[in-house]
């Protein structure tokens, strides 16, 4: 079945390395609360004694909070979500960071109108990707059902996010491909070529 980008009309975006430049230096937090390398961080919390998880969380979003002062917007982001916003589309985030700093890094790259808090889900609110609650959760709150609805992101996580909600995915990252994703791009302006 071939799928027009055209008509999605319901976006949900990943935040940190899709609508910024790259600014969380996954391995510094790994380093800083002794995490393996190659581990997800929120997985490896899951599983330890809750006291500990408790305090690693706390010193987790501690630390994403502190790079958000370097954090840079994405090249096209600014233009792709003005263009969906000019069709009357909805928006909202989804991110594995807590949806206070996802505030501050949307104010921070200066794109945080086009978005309602409501719809800014981070992971206290919903079970993380890959699961697709935050996804559910979204749809709920804008009361629309998963048709022409696509999650955006740089991660394997979002997509399959997005595959276990039963929605489009679009995979964007410079240096990587992905396969399981409807659409696989390089940048955000790949994207707003395949809208105009
Ligand atoms: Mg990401």
């Amino acid at each position: 079945m071939i799928i027009f980008m055209k008509k999605f009309s319901k976006w949900i975006f990943d935040l940190d390395g899709t609508l910024t430049q790259n600014n969380i230096d996954f391995d510094r937090i790994r380093n800083e609360l002794n995490i393996p390398k190659n581990i997800l961080i929120l997985d490896h919390l899951k599983q330890l004694p809750a006291t500990v998880a408790h305090e690693l969380q706390e010193k987790l979003a501690v630390l994403e909070h502190e790079m958000i002062s370097e954090t840079k917007i994405a090249p096209g982001a600014a233009e792709l979500l003005s263009l969906l916003q000019s069709k009357n589309f909805l928006l909202a985030i989804l991110t594995r960071n807590t949806k206070e700093n996802a505030i501050r890094t949307l104010e921070q790259i200066a794109l945080s109108a086009y978005f309602s808090w409501d719809t800014i889900i981070g992971r206290r609110e919903a079970t993380p990707k890959p699961s697709s609650d935050g996804i559910n959760l979204i749809l709920s709150k804008w009361r629309e059902n998963k048709d022409d609805c696509v999650i955006v992101g740089d991660f394997y996580l979002d997509i399959e996010s997005g595959q276990n909600a039963g929605i489009n995915t679009i995979y964007v990252n410079e240096t990587d491909n992905c396969s399981l994703a409807n659409f696989s791009f390089k940048c955000l302006g790949d994207i707003i070529e395949q809208l105009s």
